[in-house]
């Protein structure tokens, strides 16, 4: 059971047994206030091996269930998400800082995605193809992976574990999974959904620890077959290369610097409005977050101007306020990475037109920064090339159709991308030369939905995609039979 408070500890969850490790703990600080709300106890690297020994035993059985019955125990786990969707919500905002009604629609979209998942236990796409041999039947099918290593970030504690679980569980994968350390309970809280939906013990295994210790050492370990990892560019290259080195699958989905375009034909009300929600969704953290706005210099002015406008209008403060539209970032030490980078910006030229500041009224040990416009720098500029993970978006000035594409894929990074346009000729030209994995007409770089394929290009990624039908891939393996009738000779 997930409570709340000093008092519980976050332990790991290993053949379906919380583990305790008697001593090595740390404080989880609420991010808006900056004092301690969880303690966790730290996951013994030696229990890393049991974790991935409890799956790999567990696997066979669960792979010889039938898939219609997987699948029914995912969708009995969204129900229970739903039944629990306000405690489950508190849970992600004191843990990670978002505001609550960002927390619920998380809930609303795990659970709806469990239930999408769970149709694949009836379906489980497969190839039937002529032979050869006209005698012959030819078939593919889907067979599961083996034990598949779930590594994950903090900004979307439940969604994105929930792409990667139920994707590796309904085609009859075991699980190892390691939530961030600062949103383990929420990690927790999913697995004791599917448990109490009927999923057998070791089936799935949660590792409350470091991304260094008890990552690393699930990254190693040889008997982890696929290693789907959400995170920083820099760690996912890392892992790619430990885990690809010894032959094992590797699904990356990571960074971002997100583009917005808006052309001179633009509805400029409903691009400020969009860039906006783009930019300062979850107070910037998202890998899909909208950190770079390219404007055809006849709108400019006028889109700045709205835009600053929208950041101004928008009320920061503690994630369970219902008043807050933004939330603190997850910690202190984000607060001042941001600040500094957009001081830095100031220093070389930037013009910040909103925001740039700490709200002096709220907790200064606390996460707290106002939304930020900045305007007025070149696009080799650090804020505008390097992923920074916050409240901050930078616009520039392109002077015609061509300079903005050029400048929207000035980037190493190719996840998300926006066009504002009324013209649907030049949103196909530009969604078909814009290099991002997820393309948007008139809406938000945040504005996914979870049965389509996402994921990335370039930096963003390795060419894998979470959710969808495309994350089948990075699950199963295909296996090709021939059938002939006894006695047949070729
Ligand atoms: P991160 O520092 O890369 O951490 C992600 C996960 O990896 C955490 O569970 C972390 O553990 C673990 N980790 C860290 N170092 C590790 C290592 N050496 N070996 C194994 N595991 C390790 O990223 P973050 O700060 O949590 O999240 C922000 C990043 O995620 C941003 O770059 C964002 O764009 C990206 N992101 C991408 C997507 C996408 O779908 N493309 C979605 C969301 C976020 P601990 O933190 O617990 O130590």
């Amino acid at each position: 059971m997930v409570e709340q408070g000093t008092s519980v500890k976050l332990r790991s969850l290993i053949g379906g047994t919380p583990t305790s490790n008697h001593g090595r703990e740390v404080a989880l600080l609420d991010p808006a206030t900056g004092e301690e709300a969880f303690r966790a106890e730290l996951v013994a690297t030696r229990d890393v091996a049991r974790a991935v020994a409890s799956a790999r035993d567990a696997q066979p059985a669960w792979a010889h269930t039938p898939a219609i019955a997987r699948g029914v125990v995912l969708r009995e786990a969204a129900d229970v998400l739903e039944d629990r969707r306000d405690e489950l919500a508190h849970r992600i905002t004191s843990e990670m800082g978002k505001v609550l009604a960002e927390s619920r629609a998380e809930v609303d979209e795990a659970a709806f995605y469990l239930r999408f998942m769970s149709g694949e236990g009836a379906r489980l796409v497969g190839e039937t193809r002529p032979s050869v041999d006209p005698r012959r039947l030819s078939i593919a099918e889907r067979v599961p992976a083996g034990v598949v290593a779930v590594i994950t970030p903090w900004n979307f504690p439940l969604c994105i574990p929930t792409w990667k679980i139920a994707a590796a569980l309904v085609v009859g994968d075991s699980v190892v999974f390691k939530p961030a350390l600062q949103t383990a309970g929420t990690g927790l809280a999913l697995a004791e959904a599917l448990c109490t939906a009927g999923l057998p013990a070791g089936a799935l295994n949660v590792l409350v620890g470091t991304g260094e210790e008890a990552g690393q050492e699930l990254a190693h370990h040889p008997d982890v077959r696929v290693l789907t990892f959400t995170g920083s560019t820099a760690v996912g290259h890392r892992l790619a290369g430990l885990v690809g080195g010894r032959g094992a699958r590797v699904a990356l989905e990571l960074g971002g610097k997100n583009v917005a375009v808006v052309l001179r034909d633009a509805d400029l009300e409903q691009a400020a409005e969009r860039i906006a929600h783009g930019a300062f969704a979850t107070a910037g953290q998202r890998c899909t977050a909208t950190s770079r706005v390219i404007v055809d210099g006849d709108v400019h002015d006028e889109l700045l101007g709205r835009l600053a406008e929208r950041a101004d209008d928008l009320r920061v403060g503690p994630g369970i306020d219902p008043a807050s539209d933004l939330g603190p970032l997850v910690s202190v030490e984000s607060r001042r990475r941001v600040a500094s980078a957009v001081a830095a910006a100031a220093t070389d030229g930037a013009r910040v037109v909103a925001g740039g500041y700490a709200p002096e009224e709220l907790p200064a040990q606390a996460g707290y920064y106002r939304p930020t416009v900045v305007t007025g720098l070149q696009s080799t500029h650090a804020l505008v090339r390097h992923e920074l993970f916050g409240p901050v978006t930078a616009v520039l000035r392109a002077d015609d159709e061509d300079e903005a594409l050029r400048l929207a894929n000035a980037t190493e990074y190719g996840l998300a991308a926006s066009i504002f346009t009324r013209d649907l000729g030049r949103a196909l030209r530009f969604s078909r030369a814009l290099r991002a994995g997820v393309v948007f007409v008139n809406a938000a770089t945040v504005e996914a939905e979870t049965h389509l394929p996402f994921g990335g290009m370039g930096a963003s990624g390795n060419g894998s995609r979470d959710t969808g039908l495309a994350a089948l891939e990075t699950y199963t393996e295909w296996k090709t039979t021939y059938l002939a009738p006894a006695g047949t000779v070729l």
